[in-house]
């Protein structure tokens, strides 16, 4: 992903716990590619960003569509993946869990973003 545009993201969403973390989130996010998928726990944990700085930036960036949701599926009830990404809550709201057959809630779905324009 462009560093110039994910700089200009920074400054112009101007909140200072995510600008002092500007050079890490650089560092991290610039080896994005296409169809990558980008998990917002990793950011967090990898920049040292609070999870709900890492998601206000990452909304930006999807609403200049370089990013796209997806969600992610985890049972909660027998705490598994399942290994598919669905494009839509209502997608993922017809699934059952594949190990144990529980009926997939909005709880289970972790929201992800894809790369679909990494703007270089
Ligand atoms: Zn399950």
């Amino acid at each position: 992903m462009l560093e110039k545009f994910l700089l200009e993201i920074i400054e112009k969403l101007n909140k200072p716990s995510i600008s002092e973390k500007a050079d890490k989130l650089l560092e991290y996010m610039k080896y994005y590619k296409i169809n990558q998928y980008i998990y917002p726990g990793a950011v967090s944990r990898e920049v040292g960003l609070d999870i709900k700085d890492v998601y206000i930036l990452l909304e930006s960036i999807a609403n200049e569509k370089l990013l796209e949701r997806n969600y992610e599926i985890y049972c909660h009830k027998c705490e598994k993946y399942q290994g598919d990404i669905c494009k839509t809550i209502s997608e993922a709201r017809e699934k059952v869990c594949a190990h144990c057959g529980y009926d997939i809630e909005d709880i289970d779905m972790i929201l992800i973003y894809k790369v679909v324009n990494a703007n270089e």
